[in-house]
């Protein structure tokens, strides 16, 4: 294996997928995995460009061809999993590899992926009220829903420590996190080419 992975993890809310969809403008040499899930799809979301789409009967049969590097429940009722053959072979070929993942999927790809391969970032957010109002901001989930995500949030952002860096994403503020971010992607590969 020779490439990086970049996993950014970090709850609902917290801006992970603008970052890395900014990242993907600027830097389309990187590999940026589509993964797959069973939930429906957002409005504006388009099907295989940062999720697949499936059923979980399609989802279950890629469970049992083994395809999934990882997979997860995610807010308790819906499978997220990353494809084995986007993320590992482009590693096996150098390439610097970007996915945002849940905190239940970055443990289980720490477990797999050597530690000088990967790199793990998570997207802070110290506000409860401000990330409610961005998780409400996505549409019209019912107040279950909000809630649940708030919970799993709290969860998530009590284990943050065990990530290699936190980055702090304020309202309003995402070019300064961005500029993070991509900071520490590039000091992190700057030994690969
Ligand atoms: P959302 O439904 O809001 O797009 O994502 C819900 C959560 O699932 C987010 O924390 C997101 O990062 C995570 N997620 C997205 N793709 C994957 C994946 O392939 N595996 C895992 N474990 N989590 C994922």
């Amino acid at each position: 294996m020779q490439g990086k992975l970049f996993l950014i993890v970090g709850p609902s809310g917290s801006g992970k997928g603008t970052v890395i969809g900014r990242l993907k403008q600027k830097y389309p040499g990187f590999v940026y995995p589509v993964s797959y899930t069973t939930r429906e799809p957002r409005p504006g979301e388009v099907d295989g460009e940062v999720y697949n789409f499936i059923s979980k009967e399609k989802f279950k049969a890629m469970m049992d061809a083994g395809e999934f590097l990882e997979y997860a429940v995610v807010h308790s009722d819906n499978y997220y999993g990353t494809s084995k053959a986007q993320i590992v072979e482009p590693l096996e070929q150098g390439a610097v590899v970007i996915r945002e993942v849940d905190i239940q999927g970055f443990f289980s790809i720490r477990d797999m992926i050597p530690a000088e391969h990967m790199v793990s970032i998570f997207m802070k957010v110290s506000d409860m009220e401000d990330l409610r109002s961005r998780i409400m901001k996505r549409g019209s989930l019912p107040e279950d829903e909000v809630q649940k995500r708030l919970e799993s949030a709290q969860k998530e952002i009590a284990q943050a420590g065990e990530c290699d860096y936190q980055v702090e994403n304020k309202w309003g503020d995402v070019t300064n996190c961005l500029a993070t971010v991509e900071r520490i992607v590039l000091e992190e590969i700057k030994d690969l080419y």
